[in-house]
């Protein structure tokens, strides 16, 4: 199995999971899960033997015992399929949780009386774990083996009342909990049917009154090895979770396209396309989750405990997000009995409390997180082989003996979206990048020849890391390396390459990005600014606004209008201007936020020559849009969510009931967070890999920013919240955590609006992504000259 970074799944794999979902289509129709619902069946007790054919039930199980001696990954890919079709069978219950634990922990007999039995779909098993007082709380386990025999009752038994055997969580003597393998179909073993939202997965309550037991794994050692299969059964629930999202999300999404009101599909309303981009963002952000804890399932010691948590977490809070608003995509057609939508949200809720419940999983990723394990640098560093080892030593010991630690302390003192450097903080931003540059750690994914290092994305994650906060320094230059000179690479002619690119790597030239008005932000396409054609050169006049670092930049990317009497797309031209050149006036704007990062740029009769377009005449938003793909990574790449802040902070946070993470709600609260941070990162992370085998970055990384923004907003108001009436103090010396929250909240809007609107970003993901139809267009097919246009005055 290959490393998280570029994680796919084998041929191997994708040929098991077509298979399977071919033979899944005719064995597992919504009429079987609808058989479990209404009790005409106990679960799809052929589908369950056509499945051990198939060798799906003992995948896991060695050779020796009668399986198919495949691993994980498989079964992860085989329970993303069972969850697809809602299959009512005892996966969970005996592929995920008896069949782990007796590979795991069964001695060479108990292997080979019970693995054979379930691979070939002829035994079931269960966890029996959980006790219960009368009022329905979880209670100490108090069920016992005396003289091996087992007294006690278990509630929530998955599977029990079709299950034939059952590890069972007891005591014997002065032992910690222990456990015990106990064959269900003998006297002293009472059954009883709960009723639960999805009784296509049934439970049952089980009475031991002197049941014959054996040991299974080592006495007392029963909790540590319960764990150690939770996990690996989170991770396996968590793909379920994960096809039944993705299966609830295709059928919300047909029905919008085929359901019409108001003379349109429904799926052409905004309202019903933001419900549909926002389920698939949860979505994306769980199956990030979920790849990476396969990956960390291969070492069960390290980090999978938390990565398990975070992808059931991400996976359970997907799948229920998914699950309900598939039923308000459908209507009152959701709400029936005789739909499919409800078998998704029951399964959706099951599943979610499955496994000790959400609670338990918050609990353990918190601890987990505070404790330094699984976190972001377990990313890379687990993953590196000797090549990038070496690599992330070079840059530590360059980082160390050349970045401008003096600075260190106001960077990271410095909120989100500002420095606050004094009166000389442009020159060490330029002295940074350039130090850099001579070194050759600027742009690296650039080839040499342009002031670049030709490094592999791996290694760019590595550098990022280990140059830490000083990366604040080039934000800059973003601009110019991340968006302009990518388009200059597509556009520009070898010479002008070869003289503006190294200048961008160095710093001595900083970029913008010339292409919203006033009266074209989200429709980019309605600008006004003019280039009309004289002799051989243009001439430039209009507006441009917001645009970021203007005021200290040397050369912009501009787009405008070359032809007014062609539709708006068709009618743009792409040029690089001198940002110096006469012509050119810069005024800097104040923010919300009381500073000044972007700035208004007026044009009047600005002449640039023709040499400086980029692309044909008429082929400017072609540009726009290379440059706006490259925009969508080169926020992606550096997308700040204050996460970690907000888990320093808690950390030290005394409330007034005691430690801020000790409190549950505060724990519930940083561990959502915590599942879309580690999700975007794992997110990004995937994106790098297929970035770098050549794929350029599609609408669907609309999802990186999208997510990142408000969470940076939702994490300032929680952390503000937490500070009480303190919390609306700003300024570093009287304000918690040296005001950084503050700073977020006010800077966090723009990251919701700079780079496309949350709105413009979710219609991306639903019309490009999810195969919406398009809005509405008043200006469709018009002549640019002939478009109404009105904005409210600024
Ligand atoms: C901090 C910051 C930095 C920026 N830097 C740059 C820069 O360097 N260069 C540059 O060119 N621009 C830059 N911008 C401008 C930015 O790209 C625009 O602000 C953005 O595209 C939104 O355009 P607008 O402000 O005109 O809002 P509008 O387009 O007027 O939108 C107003 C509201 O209407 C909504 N809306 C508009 N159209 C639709 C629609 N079709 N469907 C649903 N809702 C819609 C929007 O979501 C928004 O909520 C920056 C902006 C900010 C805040």
């Amino acid at each position: 199995m290959s490393g998280f970074f570029g994680f796919e799944f084998s041929e191997e794999q994708d040929l098991l999971r077509e298979s399977l979902r071919r033979f899944l289509a005719d064995a597992c129709p919504s009429s079987l899960v609808r058989e479990t619902l209404e009790g005409r069946q106990a679960f799809g007790a052929a589908l369950w033997s056509g499945l051990a054919q198939m060798g799906c039930i003992g995948a896991a199980i060695p050779e020796q015992y009668g399986g198919s001696g495949l691993g994980p990954v498989e079964i992860c890919v085989i329970a993303e399929e069972l969850g697809r079709v809602l299959a009512p069978i005892p996966s969970l219950s005996t592929i995920y949780l008896f069949a782990e634990i007796v590979k795991a922990v069964g001695n060479d007999e108990q292997k080979a009386l019970l693995l054979p039995d379930i691979a070939r779909g002829q035994a079931i098993g269960t966890l029996a774990a959980i006790e219960m007082d009368p009022k329905g709380r979880k209670v100490p386990t108090a069920s016992e083996v005396r003289a091996g025999k087992l007294y006690g009752r278990k509630h929530l038994v998955p599977d029990g009342m079709i299950a034939d055997h059952a590890i069972v969580v007891a005591r014997e003597g002065e032992r910690d909990e222990s456990l015990f393998l106990v064959d269900l179909h003998q006297d002293g073993v009472v059954r009883r049917p709960l009723s639960t939202i999805d009784p296509t997965r049934g439970h049952a309550r089980i009475e031991f009154d002197g049941a014959a037991t054996s040991p299974i794994g080592a006495a007392g050692n029963g909790s540590a090895i319960i764990s150690e299969a939770m996990a690996r059964a989170a991770v396996f629930v968590s793909f379920e979770q994960i096809g039944g999202a993705e299966q609830a999300l295709v059928s919300a999404c047909d029905y919008a396209r085929q359901r019409f009101a108001f003379g349109r599909p429904i799926g052409s309303f905004q309202a019903v396309k933001i419900l549909l981009a926002d389920m698939h963002v949860s979505l994306a952000i769980a199956r990030a989750n979920a790849l990476r804890a396969i990956w960390a399932l291969a070492d069960m010691a390290g980090e999978a405990e938390w990565a398990a948590a975070r992808a059931h977490l991400s996976a359970s809070a997907a799948f229920g997000h998914v699950a309900a608003d598939t039923i308000q995509v459908h209507g009152g057609t959701g709400f029936m009995w005789d739909s499919d939508p409800h078998l998704f949200y029951r399964r959706a809720e099951a599943l979610g409390q499955s496994l000790g419940g959400t609670r338990r999983w918050e609990r353990i990723l918190i601890e987990g997180r505070r404790s330094g394990a699984g976190g972001s640098e377990a990313v890379s560093v687990n993953e590196e082989n000797a090549a990038e080892s070496e690599f992330r030593a070079s840059a530590r010991a360059w980082v160390a003996a050349n970045a401008p630690w003096h600075l260190r302390e106001a960077i990271e003192r410095s909120p989100v979206g500002a420095l606050d450097l004094g009166p000389d903080a442009l020159a060490a931003q330029k002295a940074w990048q350039q130090r850099k540059h001579d070194a050759g750690w600027a742009c690296l994914g650039w080839p040499t020849t342009y002031g670049g290092r030709g490094a592999t994305p791996m290694e760019r994650i590595i550098w990022h890391q280990e140059e830490g906060c000083f990366a604040r320094l080039s934000n800059l230059f973003h601009n110019g390396q991340g968006m302009c000179a990518p388009t200059l690479m597509d556009f520009a002619s070898d010479e002008q390459k070869a003289e503006l690119l190294p200048r961008i790597s160095s710093g001595q030239d900083v970029w913008c990005q010339l292409f919203s008005e006033p009266a074209a932000g989200s429709d980019l396409a309605g600008l006004r600014t003019r280039a009309d054609r004289d002799g051989d050169g243009w001439v430039i006049n209009g507006q441009k606004i917001w645009t970021s670092g203007g005021q200290y930049a040397d050369w912009g990317l501009l787009i405008a209008r070359s032809d007014f009497d062609v539709a708006k797309h068709k009618g743009l031209t792409a040029f690089f201007i001198d940002m110096r050149a006469p012509g050119v006036e810069v005024r800097p704007i104040r923010q919300m936020n009381d500073h000044s990062g972007f700035a208004e740029v007026f044009f009047h009769d600005l002449r640039i020559p023709d040499t400086q377009r980029l692309g044909g005449i008429g082929d400017g938003w072609n540009v726009a849009l290379t440059t706006l793909s490259h925009e969508r990574l080169a926020i992606g790449l550096e997308m700040p969510t204050g996460f970690d802040d907000l888990l320093d902070y808690c950390g030290a946070l005394e409330l007034e009931t005691g430690s801020a993470v000790a409190d549950r709600h505060v724990i519930s609260r940083l561990a959502r967070f915590e599942c879309q941070a580690a999700g975007l990162e794992n997110f990004m992370l995937g994106s790098l890999s297929r970035f770098a085998k050549g794929e350029l970055p599609g609408p669907e990384n609309s999802i990186i920013k999208l997510v990142a923004g408000k969470m940076m907003q939702d994490i300032a108001g929680f952390a503000i919240e937490l500070q009480g009436e303190a919390g609306i103090l700003t300024g570093t010396d009287e304000c918690a955590f040296g005001g950084r929250f503050q700073g977020m909240l006010l800077r966090a809007p723009a990251t919701r609006i700079e780079g496309g609107s949350d709105q413009i970003l979710r219609n991306i993901l639903a019309e490009h992504v999810l195969g919406m139809p398009p809005d509405m267009r008043a200006d469709k097919n018009l002549p640019f000259s002939a478009i109404p246009a009105q904005s409210p005055s600024r």
